[in-house]
């Protein structure tokens, strides 16, 4: 994972990814009046970064500790911004980070990472009861629905920015979705994540407590369809 992160950052170019995803959770942010932000996977930074640059009071945090290594030098590359980093597993966050926070962003196909339900909700709840009592979550997600319901048929190739990198399922059931990311240089990595429904990481949310949950759809690839790549979950509070 971490020889596939460091290629990812280097090649996906921090504009160009800024430039594709637009202001869309900046403004949503702003929009709610939010001030202070937790990060609850920073991988290499870009979003935290975006952040600070924004002015949100931004608390970074992440599972693993390469990762916000990373994150913290790329802070310093990009703005000289100075992360507040933090270590912890989503399952356990309120162990490990303290306070309370008005928004927490969990973007980049990271939930998908968990493969256990238990996992899912645990790490669902503790998001919850971060926020303050009008706090916000906002959880980003590959369209699986689109693979695992043939829309897009078995060969649905994503490209990243300019179509430097591709990333193509392997395979796909209800229980896993193994991509093959390829890169100019030829390298190859696979990916094993778990294929969230949008409907069943909708429920879940609302089993854990949040009240209400809009979800977006929207085109970060190069590649155009019908059907969004991506969904942007915002799950409200109160
Ligand atoms: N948001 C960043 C981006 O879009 O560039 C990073 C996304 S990266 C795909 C996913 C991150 O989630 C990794 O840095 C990984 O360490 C972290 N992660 C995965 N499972 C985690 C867990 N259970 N607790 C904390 N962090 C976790």
């Amino acid at each position: 994972m971490t020889g596939f992160v460091e290629k990812w950052d280097e090649l996906i170019d921090w504009k160009k990814r800024s430039a594709s995803e637009g202001r869309f959770f900046i403004d949503q942010l702003k929009a709610r009046g939010v001030r202070k932000v937790l990060d609850v996977a920073t991988g290499t930074g870009f979003h935290s970064v975006r952040l600070l640059e924004e002015g949100f009071e931004t608390v970074s945090a992440d599972g693993s500790a390469e990762m916000l290594a990373k994150a913290f030098s790329n802070g310093q590359t990009y703005g000289g911004h100075i992360l507040r980093i933090v270590q912890a597993d989503w399952r356990f966050l309120n162990r490990d980070v303290h306070g309370t926070y008005d928004a927490i962003i969990c973007l980049g196909n990271s939930f998908t990472h968990l493969f256990s339900e238990r996992d899912r909700r645990k790490a669902l709840a503790e998001f919850y009861a971060m926020l303050k009592h009008d706090g916000v979550l906002i959880l980003d997600q590959r369209n699986y629905d689109a693979l695992l319901d043939g829309k897009y048929g078995n060969k649905h190739t994503y490209y990243y920015c300019g179509e430097e990198v591709s990333a193509e399922p392997e395979h796909v059931d209800e229980g896993l979705a193994r991509f093959v990311y390829r890169f100019p240089d030829h390298s190859e990595y696979h990916l094993n994540m778990f294929p969230l429904r949008k409907n069943y990481v909708r429920r879940l949310m609302r089993e854990v407590g949040f009240q209400r949950v809009d979800t977006y759809g929207d085109f970060q690839e190069t590649y155009q369809a019908d059907e969004p790549d991506f969904f942007i979950h915002i799950a409200e509070k109160e």
